[in-house]
């Protein structure tokens, strides 16, 4: 899978993405990043890809000119315009890190981890002219309900997530599986006699995991996992990954 990070800092992702599971997926060629300085798509002396808001107000605001030239030149073809807009293929998005956008989850990983290509557009400033959410990304993506001075970290979030989950990526293929957000915990609602319900799927956080020491400084590891009864220590660990859900993540 290729990804490509179109930013004003290409510097930024020097470290991030040169570490553990992705540097793996990268020199195994699982996962291939390009980062695109937006940059080298403007026409002026001064390299300007930012410009004063229309109808007034703080900061400023990253041109379109620049984002969609550059998604074009990444994909090799235009995208045409109000008049004739040209698909983009299938296969591809174009994602636009915002604090505005829909909030990316495990869900959103399992989804771009399908596709050939992904594009994440990273703001700055005040963020990005309405016209590059509306009718050249894909997706307007979130990280989380809190502002972040650009969208470099939110692209190296959503790289990282993406590529753990491409086929070779993590050494053990099962342990993807059993890793917070991908349990479907069948959960009874209704009176399932009378009205049989399809059975609303639930998402589990992981379970507790424990290593050598067994005991330290008087913590003791507990003694089910011990004890080398697998049927035991699978239902203890389903427990206790239900009983954190319910106390750190009521909204699962
Ligand atoms: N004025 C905007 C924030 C701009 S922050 C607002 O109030 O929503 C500058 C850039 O940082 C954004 O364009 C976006 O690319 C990125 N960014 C900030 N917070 C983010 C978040 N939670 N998720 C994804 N991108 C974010």
């Amino acid at each position: 899978m290729r990804f490509d990070l179109i930013t004003i800092f290409p510097e930024f992702f020097a470290g991030p993405l040169d570490h553990g599971i992705v540097r793996r997926a990268k020199e195994a060629g699982i996962a291939e990043i390009h980062v695109q300085d937006l940059r080298e798509f403007t026409k002026d002396r001064h390299r300007t890809v930012d410009d004063r808001p229309f109808g007034g107000g703080e900061g400023m605001v990253l041109k379109p000119a620049p984002l969609f030239e550059a998604v074009e030149s990444l994909l090799g073809h235009g995208l045409g315009d109000a008049q004739k807009r040209v698909p983009l293929e299938a296969g591809t998005a174009v994602v636009l890190m915002s604090a505005a956008g829909r909030l990316f989850t495990q869900e959103t990983a399992r989804r771009y981890a399908k596709l050939e290509r992904l594009i994440l557009i990273c703001g700055r400033y005040e963020g990005v002219d309405e016209r590059v959410a509306e009718f050249l990304a894909t997706d307007e993506i979130s990280v989380g309900d809190y502002v972040l001075s650009g969208g470099e970290l939110p692209a190296a979030i959503v790289v990282d997530a993406v590529t753990r989950l491409l086929p070779g990526a993590l050494g053990n293929e099962a342990s993807a599986e059993n890793e917070s957000f991908s349990q479907l915990e069948p959960c009874a609602t209704g009176n399932s006699i009378a009205i049989p319900q399809a059975p609303q799927a639930r998402l589990l956080l992981d379970f507790p995991h424990y290593t050598r020491p067994a005991e330290y400084r008087g913590w003791k590891v507990p003694e089910v996992l011990i004890g080398g009864n697998h049927a035991e220590v699978a239902k203890w660990r389903r427990k206790q990954a239900t009983e954190k859900t319910r106390r750190n993540r009521p909204d699962l």
